[in-house]
């Protein structure tokens, strides 16, 4: 089959689709960011356009600061989080983040020879080219859709196809997130497979991949739920003790169970770090509601139905605002 037509069919190439990869293909020396606590998305669209890139005999830089939680730790020893000098370098590709604070970078960035690539409905669009396309459930199908139009050979190059694959299914839930207007993934991913991609592996990583303390520590988040408005408002929270070196929660994870009970609508987790006064909020809602906004109005940001925000202050503060203010605006 042929992948290029496929998605022509399908759904056919953005007019800055073939903009954008003029610029790389003008562009020597690359660097390509994302946002602060990369997920796989981030990582998957980052590392597979720069290992195609080089391919082409580019010189590229992969930034961030992490952390590499979980499996995506195998994948930190392609970044650096420091450059001598940026000048030299033709093109910055922000991927998977939506406004210029969330850029995991600590130097300016000259806005003139940035490519946003996102899919973000709240994206600010902030470089000179931007292709958001908030119909797809991922950025790394962005990328995905930019190595087909620039005529990729896939075949040759495992990494790439599986590194894509892995990206998708991370933000689309593997295959939980698939909406009637947000299909396109499914496509996508049947066309990775096709071309040597192994969706068993993705798996693996995502959910065969706890160490024991985890699940532990997901049984105590679990054990702490609350709720309001008659259940359909459902909290819980993490300390600064829950989490170490080796064990991390991941929200993918929590949602998973906290979601599954029928009544609720809003779910909210608390990442409270006392150390520095501040908590990290992650919210989910059922399609209805817009955890978007919520997160918007804290000075956060993200999609309708997945959102977080960090916010300065202790855990009972931060924990009143933001449920009165889900309260006020959805449960008045
Ligand atoms: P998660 O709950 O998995 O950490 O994040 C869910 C979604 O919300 C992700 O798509 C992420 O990009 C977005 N998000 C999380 N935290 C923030 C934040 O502080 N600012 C913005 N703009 N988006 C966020
Ligand atoms: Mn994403």
């Amino acid at each position: 089959m042929d992948i290029k037509s496929t998605i022509e069919t399908v759904k056919g190439f953005a007019k800055e689709i073939a903009e954008i990869a003029k610029e790389l293909d003008k562009a020597h020396k690359l660097m390509i960011l994302g946002h602060k606590n990369p997920d796989m998305d981030c990582i998957g669209s980052q590392v597979a356009l720069a290992l195609a890139m080089r391919e082409h005999a580019k010189e590229v830089i992969i930034y961030s600061n992490g952390p590499f939680n979980g499996y995506m730790s195998d994948y930190e020893k392609l970044y650096v989080n420091k450059v001598e000098n940026i000048d030299d370098i033709d093109l910055f590709v922000v991927v998977d983040t939506s406004s210029i604070n969330r850029i995991d970078v600590d130097f300016e960035l000259p806005l003139e020879k940035v490519i946003v690539l996102d899919h973000h409905v709240t994206n600010e669009n902030f470089g000179k080219v931007n292709y958001i396309d908030s119909d797809l459930i991922s950025a790394t199908e962005i990328i995905f859709m930019l190595l087909v139009f620039m005529d990729y050979p896939f075949d040759r190059n495992k990494t790439v196809v599986q590194i894509l694959l892995d990206g998708i299914l991370s933000d689309n839930g593997y295959y939980r997130h698939i909406r009637t207007d947000k299909y396109m993934s499914l496509i996508f991913t049947y066309l990775l497979i096709s071309k040597g991609a192994d969706p068993k592996e993705t798996y693996d990583k995502m959910y065969v991949n706890n160490n024991i303390d985890e699940v532990k520590l997901l049984g105590k988040v679990l054990n702490r739920i609350e709720s309001l408005k008659d259940n359909q408002i459902i909290y819980t929270h993490q300390t600064d003790d829950d989490e170490n070196d080796t064990v991390h929660l991941s929200s993918a994870l929590l949602f998973l169970q906290m979601t599954s009970i029928k009544t609720g609508k809003i779910f909210v987790y608390f990442k409270v770090n006392a150390a520095e006064n501040k908590v990290i909020i992650s919210m989910r809602c059922t399609p209805e509601y817009d955890v978007g906004s919520i997160a918007c109005f804290f000075g956060g940001g993200g999609h309708t139905v997945a959102a977080g925000a960090t916010i300065s202050g202790d855990y009972e503060t931060v924990k009143k605002k933001v449920l009165d203010k889900i309260s006020e605006v959805y449960f008045p």
